[in-house]
């Protein structure tokens, strides 16, 4: 049976690890050469995806275990550069399945296409026009996109808003359409581009205005994915605190996020810490992720947690985390690298919104491991600790010295590069 429950994993050797992955997901000998290969992104394929390409730019791919969402098992690959992201995703999700997992919902999948006209004569008749002609436009934006409409999806919805009435200048009374698309498994932004841009021409004549803006928004606030977790304070203690006192300390940590946006942004690039990887290795838009997200977090009026922490009656620490997540299985980059695709096997998800449901639990998870470190120990103790090896390499160190060097930069609490250079020198001696 499939599980991510995989003790001692992190011991093994890289190419132990690979080999129970492919055993795992029975990845075929191509698909295998793919994953392990010194070229992970073939330079041709690198220059057919964008511009002046000169190489590629590869990231370590790690993978975050004992994720149990739903009650399924999931493998979470997780592309990153920075150590101890997926240690700590892996450690709390270990916790969090003892207590049942994270249970977790989406909205349907609704994207967002803007079109801005400006220049109207009279503002109120133009919406009105366009209001009158809403089946009509939501069947042409259809028109542009029938094999959306054939997979159940397509336009579906269209307002109008009339920003600035009170014009305090030329440039900014203008009449802004949405246009509400179910985009399906595609993250959508082309598709929605595609409607609005054919759209353009019949807003013009119904307005008697200028179209100059056609584009998706990225605050995807109908396209959302929650996750929640409920973990007893005993799951949370270790040899130095209760349980109690970590469950409180992560919630006064949550309400000072929630109260200060100095401290919010650091809080919530710490949830971007879990999500970025996953939303990176299932080649997604990590842009739009990270753009939609940060102003999800500012909808009340004042930038704050995107995560909520609180204590139930029964005393159990209860977190929740609900985002737009503008993510998708087909399309964009994951059709063209190869990488992506393996991904996308490893995870083993079926569609776009069950891939919204483990990122925000995995962001869920990297929040609390955040919190219940620098509610204790401090984070410094742990991430040093892994951010130890990269000094080492970048001192010089190779092979089965990256280790030993890095364990005496830990062991003199001195985890610089000048340290480690002295360590080198006197190891090669
Ligand atoms: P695509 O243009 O690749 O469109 C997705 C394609 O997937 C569709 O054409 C559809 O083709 C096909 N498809 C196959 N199966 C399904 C399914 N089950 N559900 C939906 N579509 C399916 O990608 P997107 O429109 O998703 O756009 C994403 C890309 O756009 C990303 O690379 C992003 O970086 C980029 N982008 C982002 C912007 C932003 O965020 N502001 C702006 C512009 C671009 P068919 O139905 O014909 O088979």
């Amino acid at each position: 049976m499939k599980t991510s429950r995989i003790p001692g994993f992190y011991n093994m050797t890289v190419e132990e690890r690979r080999a129970l992955v492919a055993k795992m997901h029975t990845f075929s000998d191509e698909e295998m050469n793919d994953l392990f290969s010194t070229e992970p992104l073939p330079v041709e394929t690198a220059d057919k995806m964008i511009e002046n390409v000169v190489g590629t730019f590869p990231l370590p791919l790690g993978l975050g275990l004992n994720f149990l969402i739903n009650e399924k098992e999931y493998v979470v690959p997780m592309a990153i550069e920075e150590p101890s992201v997926v240690a700590s995703a892996s450690y709390i999700a270990k916790i969090v399945r003892e207590a049942g997992g994270f249970t977790t919902e989406a909205t349907d999948r609704v994207m967002i296409g803007q079109i801005q006209v400006v220049g109207c004569p009279d503002m109120e008749a133009a919406k009105e026009a366009v209001l009158k002609e809403k089946a009509a436009l939501i069947e042409d934006a259809n028109a542009a996109y029938p094999s959306l409409v054939a997979r159940g999806g397509g336009a579906e919805d269209l307002e109008v808003r009339i920003l600035n009435e009170e014009a305090t200048s030329p440039y900014n009374q203008m009449l802004v359409l949405h246009i509400y698309v179910n985009t399906c498994d595609a993250m959508g932004a082309n598709i929605i581009n595609t409607m609005v841009e054919s759209l353009a021409p019949v807003v013009e004549q119904l307005t008697k205005g200028k179209v100059y803006l056609r584009i998706l928004s990225n605050y995807a606030d109908r396209c959302l994915a929650r996750a929640r977790c409920v973990i007893p304070p005993e799951l949370l203690a270790d040899d130095e605190y209760t349980g109690e006192e970590v469950r409180d300390g992560v919630v006064h940590a949550y309400e000072f996020a929630a109260s200060d946006p100095y401290r919010a942004v650091t809080h919530n690039k710490g949830i971007m810490n879990g999500i970025d990887p996953i939303v990176i290795a299932t080649g997604n838009d990590w842009r739009a992720v990270e753009a939609g997200a940060h102003a999800y977090a500012a909808r009340h009026g004042q930038y704050g947690s995107m995560t909520t922490w609180s204590v139930d009656e029964k005393g159990n620490l209860v977190g929740e985390l609900e985002l737009p997540m503008s993510v998708g299985t087909v399309g964009g980059a994951i059709r063209v690298h190869p990488m992506a695709k393996l991904a996308h096997k490893i995870l083993d998800v079926t569609s776009a919104q069950e891939l919204a449901q483990v990122i925000v639990s995995v962001g869920l998870a990297q929040n609390l491991g955040a919190l219940k470190a620098l509610v204790t120990v401090g984070i410094q103790k742990g991430h040093m600790a892994l951010h130890s090896r990269s000094v080492a390499i970048a001192a010089g160190a190779t092979g089965e010295m990256i280790d030993i060097i890095a364990e005496k930069l830990v062991d003199v609490k001195e985890i610089r590069v000048g340290k480690a250079k002295e360590l080198v020198e006197e190891y090669i001696k």
